[in-house]
């Protein structure tokens, strides 16, 4: 019953599988000393019942009395103990699994958060996780203790009297059949309601990133609409499950409750026949309601049982994905970059097809070619940031796809262009390049990446909180900061992804002067964008739809005739020459 497809049903971890046994072993306990309760009402009724009809001595008050509250007693403790096993260990079991779900997503490849958006995540690490915590401790437990439990009363009533039995009982396995007769219809209904409650985060998160534009081109009617239209999406879905799944639930309720009619029908026409006497009759009814109790509250929750299974199935997807994983150990000899015929593709569409080269250490070697032709991705595949599928990359000798990418990563800076900074102060900003760094050592970072006169400017230097994501600076400001952070780190391999049309001319000047001061004596992969940077670079790499189609120095690439290098170069210089 609590085998390994349970545990992915339910995205049950090991501990969380031991607790929904012991909740389901309480839940039967609790049930059955309920029952006992009932027999011991049973027992007082036919001993005083006994004294009217017959001649019988009045039954020993204190008996019933001590028999009462043993029941007390018991009845407290199993119950205290049933919520310690249902509430108190999923609790605790919750927060393993959150942190369990983060230390996973942190060891992904990038490749899946390329497929999967942002809202679609938060939805799964606090929506799905929240939802099925509730299943784990409402419902699993209850639901299975309750199944056998009447299994085992179900017994006790048909030995007692199976004609009896079969009028009280008949309609637990009818509700149940009708409720998962329905199973198919409340997931479906289920994906559905996800689905738009997506699209309805997404629609709102792109309207806040941008609600500038939004309102610079006058679009807030038209997007105000679009989300509108998703909201109302939303809630007809919502109220379509809610509707379905209600039917259901209450259609099972009722002919659950039916049992009572029946079991007053044949308890009557037996007690006319003569075929019993009023007890069992009593002692039937007394019981229904006791079977039906636990049902009521699964009952309640079985749909959301049926719905969890969504949410379980998105959160084992993300367990079933393979981690980035790697050799502790990262002792390269020296720090050349070597591609090796490398073969990349995002989705299906190849996007490197046998890239070789060599970026040596101590050199700026500069990756140029027309837009979408795969220079961004080298140099993400030269951090593992994703893993490459063809050929090789080696580092010093050592392939990359050896060795854990947080190790990995240690060696590296990156300065790309859409710099993430965080909302805190810039000290903080710039320290997060070397954990434990000093103010002193920020300060003197910050100075060597021209950071110093624009932080002066801010009303609390250092100290001065950035807004999130760095709202209140401005882009070659932002990039300074960056290039602080990688100064900081010291690595020795720095990736560059150029910043150009942002950068005004003193910004560019600025900019400039820090990297010359990070780059040296460092193995850099620049993506160029500048004549002036690549002119500067000791080696050219010409990247044409996923392909090297030309390497070496820019003097020796100049010289070449119909070159794309030289091509490229005229036509910049071409168009600088208008713009001035
Ligand atoms: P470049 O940096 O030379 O402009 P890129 O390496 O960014 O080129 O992109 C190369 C190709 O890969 C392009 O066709 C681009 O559309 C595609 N691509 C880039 N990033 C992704 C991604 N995350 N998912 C899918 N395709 C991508």
């Amino acid at each position: 019953m609590f085998g390994k497809e349970f545990q992915r049903k339910y995205a049950l971890t090991d501990q969380g599988v031991q607790n929904t046994v012991q909740a389901t072993i309480w839940t039967v306990v609790v049930n059955l000393v309920v029952m006992c309760g009932m027999g011991i009402l049973q027992m007082m009724m036919s001993g005083y019942m006994k004294t009217l009809t017959e001649d019988a001595p009045l039954p020993k008050a204190w008996v019933f009395l001590l028999l009462v509250l043993g029941f007390v007693v018991l009845s407290l403790l199993t119950h205290l103990q049933q919520y310690r096993s249902t509430y108190g260990l999923v609790y605790r079991e919750i927060k393993t699994v959150r942190i369990g779900l983060a230390e996973r997503l942190r060891r992904l490849p990038l490749s899946f958060f390329g497929k999967r958006d942002l809202a679609d995540l938060t939805e799964t690490i606090m929506g799905d996780v929240n939802r099925l915590e509730h299943v784990w401790s409402h419902c699993l437990g209850y639901l299975y203790g309750s199944y056998l439990s009447t299994a085992i009363i179900a017994v006790g009533l048909c030995l007692y009297d199976w004609r009896m039995a079969l009028a009280c009982l008949w309609g637990v396995p009818v509700a149940f059949g009708l409720l998962f007769g329905s199973r198919k219809l409340a997931k479906r209904r289920s994906e559905e309601t996800k689905a738009a409650a997506i699209q309805v985060s997404d629609g709102i998160q792109e309207t806040l990133e941008e609600i500038r534009e939004i309102r610079a081109t006058n679009q807030s009617d038209r997007f105000l609409n679009a989300l509108n239209e998703k909201i109302d999406r939303h809630e007809k879905t919502m109220l379509r499950g809610e509707l379905s799944t209600g039917i259901f639930v209450n259609a099972a309720s009722v002919i659950m409750r039916l049992g009572v009619a029946t079991t007053i029908l044949t308890g009557t026409s037996l007690i006319l026949s003569g075929k019993i006497s009023f007890m069992p009759l009593f002692l039937f009814l007394m019981a229904i309601t006791r079977i039906y109790a636990p049902f009521d509250q699964a009952l309640a929750l079985i749909a959301e049982m049926f719905m969890s299974q969504v949410s379980a199935a998105r959160l084992m997807e993300i367990c079933d994905k393979e981690t980035a994983e790697g050799a502790a150990r990262f002792e390269p000899k020296g720090h050349d970059i070597v591609f090796e015929n490398v073969g990349f593709a995002y989705d299906n569409e190849q996007v490197l097809r046998g890239v070789s080269f060599t970026a040596k250490e101590g050199e700026v070697t500069a990756l140029v070619g027309p837009s979408g032709s795969g220079k961004s991705t080298c140099a993400r595949l030269a951090a593992r940031l994703w893993d490459y599928q063809r050929g090789a990359i080696r580092v010093g000798g050592v392939d990359i796809q050896s060795v854990d990418p947080e190790v990995l990563l240690s060696d590296y800076s990156m300065v790309f262009q859409d710099v993430v900074l965080f909302d805190d102060t810039v000290m903080e900003n710039i320290r997060l390049g070397k954990h434990g760094a000093t103010d002193e050592e920020v300060r003197a970072a910050a100075r060597a990446a021209n950071c110093d006169e624009f932080v002066e400017k801010l009303p609390q230097g250092y100290a001065t909180p950035i807004g999130e994501n760095g709202a209140k600076l401005s882009g070659g400001e932002r990039q300074r900061i960056s290039i602080a952070r990688a100064l900081l780190k010291n690595a020795p391999i720095v990736l560059l992804d150029e910043a150009t049309a942002s950068l005004d001319v003193e910004n560019e000047t600025k900019v400039q002067e820090a990297l010359s001061r990070l780059l040296v004596g460092k193995t850099v992969l620049v993506i160029a964008h500048r004549m002036r940077t690549v002119q500067a670079a000791d080696k050219i790499v010409v990247l044409a739809e996923g392909k090297v189609v030309e390497e070496g120095s820019p003097a020796a690439l100049l010289q070449k005739e119909n070159g794309i290098f030289r091509r490229m170069t005229q036509l910049q210089s071409a168009s600088a020459a208008w713009q001035i």
